[in-house]
């Protein structure tokens, strides 16, 4: 894939990028480490003044950031804005909390006596270069919650961002340089995807985290296990929303289209199944479907526009596929499922009904504003078709009923449960899946742990 900009609301190419050649990255991987060496000592109350004013310096540009991720990727302007604002809380709140959150560790009193030591103490020391492969969909937000712990940590970041999204790329690496970090903290890589397996195998990297497909994370784990260096992977997602008879079935079908359709369906914590309790099933669908077919498709640059166009051409292809695989075993198309003519990769809000375990889309993940709707007998039978998927990034369940919350916690095969409410992540809270959603945890202390030497200080 080339490195340009290509705007997917009419298919232009506004700008192309050489991708760095050996010079270039060796440069950039020498001065990755020589930063490390010095950065790695620096104050947490230094680090923390230095991402204050990366937050506040983003704040700033917020309106431009978000017209250039919506002309790289095709989401709606608002929710790019509320993405750029989203990132630079997550900065401030990391500037706010790493110090609390990596402070030593002592272990029990008995314990230190039981070892033979005078004094223990566990540090949470930097491990190195890190590198971030990431992806298109979120592409300010999904670099931040990386970067703001990594960097809070003493660590230092080398990014190797979608090659659909250079100018946000490179706005990063500039945000943080303008910001004071020294130079090297935070380094954009303009490379492909074939470039990565040798960065990854360089030994002045030393770990890794990646968002985005299975196969991409597959590649990516797979040198860093044979180069024993730890990972982090946030692949896909396919959550289920589960409606109980008890819930509010007028908000649990508003808040179904937004957790269904944000980011124009491609988010990995979208909703994408959503699994209805037979009492409730034709009340809710009706809802549903009706709120889907209104929603408002077109320019994303306008501030009216509900769902803009899929980000890439191929992006609309597989989604296609996907649907006409459902449509040829029996789906029912309840709206939309057909591509509008005209310029842009544009896809309609869609709703599938009559969905089972051999059509594609109940076992690959639907990356487009396309829902499934199943019907379920009770819990037993809801929490068996959640869990009939491959993933187990997030879920999401709407009851009333306490004891309905428990067996659905207790059961659910996900790196999260939200109970009356749409999965959205938050800095002070862990995100990350399961089975093959991945493993290893952003955000919150979990995240910014997960790239420390968490070092065991005995004194005797
Ligand atoms: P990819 O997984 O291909 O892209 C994500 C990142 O990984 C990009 O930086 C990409 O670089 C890089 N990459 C791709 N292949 C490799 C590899 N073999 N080794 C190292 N790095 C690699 O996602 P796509 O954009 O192709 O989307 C395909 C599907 O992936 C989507 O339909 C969706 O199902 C899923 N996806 C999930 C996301 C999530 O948030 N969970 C985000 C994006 C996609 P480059 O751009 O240069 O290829």
């Amino acid at each position: 894939m080339p490195i340009a900009t290509v705007n997917p609301a009419n298919g232009e190419t506004l700008e192309t990028f050489e991708a760095m050649d050996e010079d270039e990255l060796e440069r950039r991987l020498e001065l990755a480490e020589a930063t490390f060496r010095t950065y790695r000592r620096s104050a947490f109350a230094e680090r923390a003044r230095l991402l204050h004013g990366a937050a506040d310096l983003l704040d700033a540009d917020l309106d431009d950031i978000a017209r250039t991720m919506t002309t790289e990727m095709g989401k709606p302007i608002k929710q790019a804005r509320a993405e750029a604002a989203k990132c630079a809380k997550a900065m401030r709140w990391y500037a706010d909390h790493a110090a609390e959150l990596l402070a030593d560790e002592e272990p029990a009193e008995t314990d230190v006596k039981d070892s033979g030591a005078s004094r223990v103490r566990v540090r949470y020391r930097p491990i190195g270069p890190v590198l971030a492969v990431m992806p298109w969909n979120f592409p300010l937000w999904q670099v931040v919650r990386f970067a703001a712990p990594a960097l809070m940590a003493g660590n230092v970041g080398l990014l190797k961002h979608a090659s659909n999204v250079p100018q946000t790329a490179l706005y990063l690496e500039d945000l943080f340089h303008r910001a004071g970090f020294p130079e090297g903290c935070f380094q954009t890589l303009l490379i492909g995807s074939g470039a990565v397996d040798d960065v990854l195998r360089d030994e002045r990297v030393r770990a890794a985290t990646l968002t985005g497909s299975e196969p991409a994370g597959r590649a990516v784990a797979s040198t860093a296990g044979e180069m024993i260096k730890k990972t982090v992977l946030e692949l896909g997602g396919s959550d289920p929303f589960v409606v109980m008879p008890s819930a509010d079935i007028d908000r649990a079908a508003r808040i179904a289209v937004t957790a269904r359709v944000q980011n124009n369906g491609q988010s990995c914590i979208a909703a994408k199944r959503f699994i209805v309790h037979a009492d409730v099933y034709d009340a809710f669908a009706e809802r549903f479907v009706a709120g889907m077919a209104a929603l408002r498709t077109g320019d994303p640059m306008d501030e009216g526009t509900d769902v803009g166009p899929l980000a890439s051409e191929q992006g609309r292809k597989d989604l296609e596929e996907l649907v006409e695989d459902a449509r040829r075993s029996g789906a029912e198309v309840l709206c939309g499922g057909e591509r509008p003519d005209g310029p842009g990769w544009f896809y309609p809000p869609t709703v599938l009904a009559g969905i089972h375990r051999d059509m594609r889309i109940h076992r690959e993940e639907a990356f487009g504003p396309v829902a499934t709707l199943y019907r379920a007998g009770d819990l037993d039978e809801a929490v068996l078709i959640a869990n009939d998927s491959p993933f187990g990034l997030s879920s999401n369940v709407w009851t009333r009923d306490e004891a309905e919350v428990d067996r659905f916690v207790r059961d659910l095969e996900a790196g999260g449960v939200f109970v009356n409410g749409m999965t959205a992540s938050h800095p002070a809270f862990p995100f990350g899946g399961v089975k093959r959603s991945g493993y290893g945890r952003e955000l919150s202390g979990h995240g910014i742990r997960e790239f420390c030497n968490i070092t065991t200080v005995w004194q005797g």
